[in-house]
């Protein structure tokens, strides 16, 4: 008797594995007057979060995280994560003047609200940029059979 094997769980991508895709937004989003750094081989610090980015606003030079839980997501969630850390760029001096002036209490407020705008941004640009560029990887039923 023949036994049909497992189902395997298809292989996680690996961080590096999202690096073009990254600097192809970059172009895109008209940033590559920065460089992005994507840290290959660590989450994020916040283990509650899906992706960060650290930008370093006199050096044109940011770093950016991927959480295991962003690894498992799906493309089109795995884009906008991408575009919404890469809008933060935008930001960056206003975040820089906010972080290192305003009193910590009114920092959380002011940082959350301008979290939801950061995710307004990447709401508008993420699925526009689909017809530019392709998702970071195949939709599992794009994917070819064996
Ligand atoms: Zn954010």
């Amino acid at each position: 008797m023949r036994r049909r094997a497992p189902a395997r769980e298809p292989r996680l991508p690996l961080r590096k594995e999202f690096a073009p895709y990254i600097r192809q937004l970059v172009r895109l989003m008209q940033i590559n007057d920065w460089r992005v750094w994507l840290a290959a081989d660590d989450p994020p610090g916040d283990p509650k979060a899906m992706a960060a980015i650290e930008m370093t606003y006199g050096r044109r030079s940011a770093r950016i995280w991927l959480s295991e839980a962003f690894l498992r997501d799906s493309p089109e969630e795995q884009r906008h994560t991408i575009v919404h850390e890469l809008a933060h760029i935008f930001f960056a001096a206003s975040e820089e003047i906010a972080r290192t002036e305003m009193p910590d209490g009114a920092y959380q407020s002011w940082r959350l609200m301008h979290e939801y705008g950061v995710d307004a941004v990447a709401d508008a640009l993420a699925p526009r940029s689909e017809a530019l560029i392709k998702l970071p990887r195949p939709r599992s039923s794009d994917q070819a059979r064996p």
